[in-house]
């Protein structure tokens, strides 16, 4: 299914005609295109993490798949790069003087209840796929907040609360189709440019803008899942459980250990306000009473003093983790860890829970993924470290300047506080900036980072796409 119909060129056509002007590019484009000093200029170029800020020189809001070929020609031709925004939560490098390309009105979402498969365009939020997808008893692959881009997620892995049932978002993807930086449209899949497809599955995306895709979609009605609350100073004892309840989970069961600084405002409920806690967070997808009797072998060993698991449909899947919404800073860094025991929950209570003052870091999470992610077809997807089963995590919100640099001083302690169990192999989705500019290499294993450089060169010799994950040799 695709319902990308557009007048750009398709496989072994010429690409759009050079735009050689802003002026040219306004005419041409049907979306907005703006430049500094324009009205809507500065709300453009927001994204939703605002302690990330850029200052492109042009700003195209592509309205369709044309307008994003005609950004990448008049990028081409300027020689100033072009960056690719859906949301902004995970920007890599600010288009400083270059063109930012706006997705977000790439916004289709078509399900097909028949064939368990969805297009969802280039911008689109996952959001509208799950509400829509619901309807029909299924679900997508999607992360802990469905206010995430749909396609950024998938581009860097995506493991969430089906993870380790059925695998990563970017397994679950049939088909891309993809602007190229010389600006042609092309659809790859496992037998339509495949090199390109595998690429794209969980290689960060610097090969081409993604206008659209086609993904699997999986039967999941009701959940049960939810947060045991524990005092914060019982990490060690939670964690430690944790372990032992993970180590044997089915598939059914994806969950973490978080360590929490609820923040001080008014928004959040009284008992939780300003307080600290460890939580065992987790979704199960299966038999019901299964997955209650699965949660009582934890509970049984180390009662909750606040338990908050119940069944859920899955639409509201974001109640699980409930991440904030609006736009926001945040400074964050994670990754893989090799093991996870009272070290490593010492290290992370000591660095998220506050000694004698206001907390540095507003939390910080061990995930248990690994199941299906583990078994995902490596000759078709680029996606690596499926071996690694322990994802972390852990964020601060920093208020100026001086709270970024003790954030990011929090984060370098607690990398060093965990010693070996640092794997220093990496998760895309979990850096931002330049640590995930710089990631590719660790996140891929050497075969695929080889086949990614190739494509660059041969895609991309410019480096057109230069503002996101570093692709090139
Ligand atoms: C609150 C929150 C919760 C999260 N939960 C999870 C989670 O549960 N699991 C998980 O794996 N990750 C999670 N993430 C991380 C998130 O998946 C990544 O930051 C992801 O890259 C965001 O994609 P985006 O499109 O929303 O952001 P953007 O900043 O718009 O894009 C991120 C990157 O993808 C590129 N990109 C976006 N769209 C396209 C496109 N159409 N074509 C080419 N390149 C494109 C951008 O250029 C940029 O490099 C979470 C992040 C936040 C802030």
């Amino acid at each position: 299914m695709t319902n990308v119909l557009s007048p750009i060129p398709r496989d072994g056509a010429d690409p759009v005609e050079p735009v050689t002007s802003v002026d040219e590019l306004r005419r041409r484009a049907t979306g907005i295109v703006l430049v500094p000093g324009d009205e809507g200029y500065a709300d453009a170029t927001l994204a939703w993490n605002v302690a990330s800020r850029q200052a492109p020189a042009v700003v195209v809001e592509a309205a369709d798949v044309n307008d994003v070929a005609l950004a990448v020609a008049y990028a081409d031709h300027a020689g100033t790069g072009l960056g690719v925004q859906s949301t902004g939560h995970g920007m890599v490098r600010p288009a400083d003087g270059g063109v930012l390309l706006l997705t977000r009105h790439l916004d289709d979402v078509i399900v097909d209840p028949v064939a368990r498969t969805a297009w969802v365009g280039g911008g689109s939020t996952w959001g509208p796929v799950l509400e829509r997808a619901q309807v029909h008893g299924l679900a997508p692959l999607l992360g802990s907040a469905p206010h995430v881009g749909a396609v950024g997620y998938v581009l860097g892995g995506g493991m969430g609360w089906l993870a380790r049932k059925f695998g990563t978002g970017a397994d679950s993807v049939r088909a891309f189709e993809v602007v190229t930086p010389d600006g042609r449209l092309v659809r790859a899949s496992a037998t339509e440019h495949p090199e390109l497809f595998a690429a794209l599955r969980g290689g960060g995306g610097g090969l081409g803008i993604v206008v659209g895709m086609e993904i699997e979609l999986f039967p999941v009605t009701t959940v049960f899942g939810g947060n045991l609350l524990y005092p914060a100073e019982q990490a060690e004892a939670v964690v430690t459980a944790w372990a032992e309840w993970i180590a044997d989970a089915p598939d059914e069961l994806t969950s973490e250990v978080v360590f929490m600084n609820f923040p001080p405002l008014p928004d959040v409920p009284e008992p939780l306000r300003g307080q600290s806690f460890t939580i065992v967070r987790g979704c199960w997808a299966g038999d019901l009473d299964e997955g209650r009797a699965r949660l009582a072998r934890l509970t049984d060993v180390i009662p909750p003093i606040v338990h908050m698991w119940e069944e859920l449909p899955f639409s509201e899947v974001a109640r699980i983790s409930n991440d904030p919404v609006d736009p926001m800073p945040a400074v964050s860094s994670g990754g893989w860890l090799s093991r996870v025991d009272t070290d490593v929950a010492r290290a992370f209570a000591g660095a998220t829970f506050p000694v004698g003052g206001p907390p540095t870091l507003v939390f910080s999470e061990i995930r248990h993924v690994g199941g299906a992610t583990s078994r995902g077809d490596r000759a078709t997807a680029v996606f690596g470290n499926r071996e690694a089963e322990l994802l972390w995590h852990a964020l601060g919100v920093p208020m100026g300047e001086d709270s970024a640099g003790a954030i990011g001083a929090a984060l370098d302690a607690l990398k060093a506080s965990l010693g070996d169990a640092l794997d220093d192999r990496r998760y895309l989705n979990f850096v931002d900036g330049e640590e995930r500019r710089a990631s590719l290499a660790g996140a891929v294993d050497a075969e695929a980072l080889a086949s990614i450089r190739r494509l660059k060169a041969e895609l991309d010799p410019t480096d057109v796409l230069r503002f996101g994950v570093a692709a090139a040799s």
